[in-house]
């Protein structure tokens, strides 16, 4: 089954970008010589950077200093932007006052960082347990698989339905006296945009005493999220799925945990005092933020969230909607196109969109894409390989993704390229 399409959305050729990001006059080289502007879409997997982020980062670079522990001017100076991109990062995911906000690398540190916090129970000496949907990127399925005792629920057709299996889990869980601790949730599949209702699922989590992390790799850039507004106890999400480069991502959430939890890094910054034998650690983000951090990338996710914090909230949804119904209808309306969804009666999917072409291997459609029209799409089993199973899609699919950078007619440009290839091909 695929999402309903009427095949009549009107086309958006002129929808534009929202915003300015960098690398969007390059050109690629196609198969015929031919270079032609790179339709980039595939934002869910790094989003480009947003030229306010680019700007920053190069006022920013000559600043550049050791944090925390340098008394010179520059490393004041660098300790200070470090501890300001903390506090807007938090700020941004809707931090209250009793949460942490951890510097990371990306959702996937995030989550395993998090993963070895989960409390072992003193008596039988096993860590909490974990719930998690067939749904998750495997970010978010195995750190839990590895280092707790998570439990893997099949969603159902629909969201009431996947709500319903989720709420039953966790009443067995209760009934058989061994509670869950943690459900861990996606804000948005990286395979079709959608999500569960955030706020009924935390209500599901909190009556059966367990805490939710919200996998925000693919909603943080696109919806306005708030810990405090959801009651989602941790947030994990990366910088380059922010229009940030590569290298900062950030875990923010509720202390208790993160401050009993075994130091995520051994090493300098984490630690009070150190003696042959014994360490004492610190509390706060200190303690899982040994070594260097990473400055840079942190002031660079920090501007990368002012700018979304300052955009219009209701015109980013719009550009975003417009682009991914054209690509729902645009595509579906093929023949011998399927777009792949979850759930029937899903709401708000972000920009992601994933489809197959019958008779074509999904790396062949990715490589046409690419070699013959200059767009760049995601091909594969998305890292998310129980739920493309229970859709049937083991040999993998296509994926479309768009942001606040994607011109409509990059979006047609797909579009029209997948339609020639349904024509003319066997
Ligand atoms: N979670 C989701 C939903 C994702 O889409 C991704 C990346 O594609 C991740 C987690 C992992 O993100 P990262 O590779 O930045 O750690």
């Amino acid at each position: 089954a695929t999402p309903a399409t009427t095949g009549t959305t009107a086309t958006v050729h002129d929808v534009a970008p929202v915003l300015p990001v960098v690398g969007a006059d390059t050109l690629v080289p196609l198969v015929d010589g031919r270079r032609v502007p790179y339709a980039n879409l595939d934002v869910a997997a790094s989003a480009p950077a947003l030229q306010a982020v680019a700007d920053r980062v190069t006022q920013v670079l000559p600043l550049y200093a050791s944090v925390h522990r340098g008394a010179g001017y520059l490393s004041q100076v660098s300790t200070a932007l470090y501890e300001q991109a903390r506090r807007t990062i938090g700020t941004f995911v809707g931090a209250r006052e009793e949460h942490l906000t951890l510097v990371t690398r990306n959702t996937t540190d995030s989550l395993n960082l998090l993963a070895g916090c989960v409390p072992v129970d003193q008596a039988t000496g096993a860590r909490g347990r974990v719930l998690v949907l067939d749904i998750e990127h495997h970010a978010n399925l195995l750190p839990w698989q590895r280092v707790t005792d998570a439990t893997v629920v099949t969603g159902g057709h629909t969201v009431a339905a996947t709500c319903e299996e989720i709420a039953d889990e966790l009443a067995a869980g209760l009934a058989e006296g061994r509670p869950y601790a943690l459900v861990a949730l996606t804000g948005a599949s990286n395979v079709t945009g959608e999500s569960l209702p955030v706020a009924d699922v935390v209500a599901l989590a909190h009556d059966a005493g367990a805490r939710v992390v919200l996998d925000g790799a693919q909603l943080v850039p696109h919806r306005r999220f708030s810990l405090a507004a959801t009651g989602v106890d941790y947030v994990a999400f990366s910088g380059h799925k922010t229009y940030a480069p590569f290298g900062a991502g950030a875990l923010v959430g509720r202390r208790d945990w993160l401050d009993a939890g075994t130091p995520y890094l051994a090493g300098g910054g984490a630690v009070r005092r150190v003696r042959a034998t014994t360490t004492d650690w610190h509390e706060g983000p200190a303690r899982h933020e040994a070594g260097s951090p990473n400055v840079l990338g942190a002031v660079a996710l920090a501007a990368a969230c002012d700018e979304l914090a300052a955009l219009d909230t209701t015109v980013a949804r719009e550009h975003e909607d417009a682009l991914r119904r054209r690509l729902v209808d645009g595509l579906g309306a093929l023949d011998r196109v399927e777009v792949v969804h979850v759930w029937d009666d899903a709401v708000d999917p972000v920009g992601v969109v994933t489809f197959t072409v019958t008779g074509y291997d999904p790396g062949l459609v990715a490589a046409y894409l690419s070699a013959e029209h200059g767009i760049g799409v995601r091909d594969g089993r998305f890292c998310a390989h129980p739920l493309l199973g229970r859709l049937g899609f083991d040999a993998g699919a296509v994926r479309a993704s768009v942001g606040l950078g994607t011109a409509g007619e990059e979006v047609e440009r797909l579009v029209a390229a997948v339609g020639a290839l349904v024509c003319d091909g066997p």
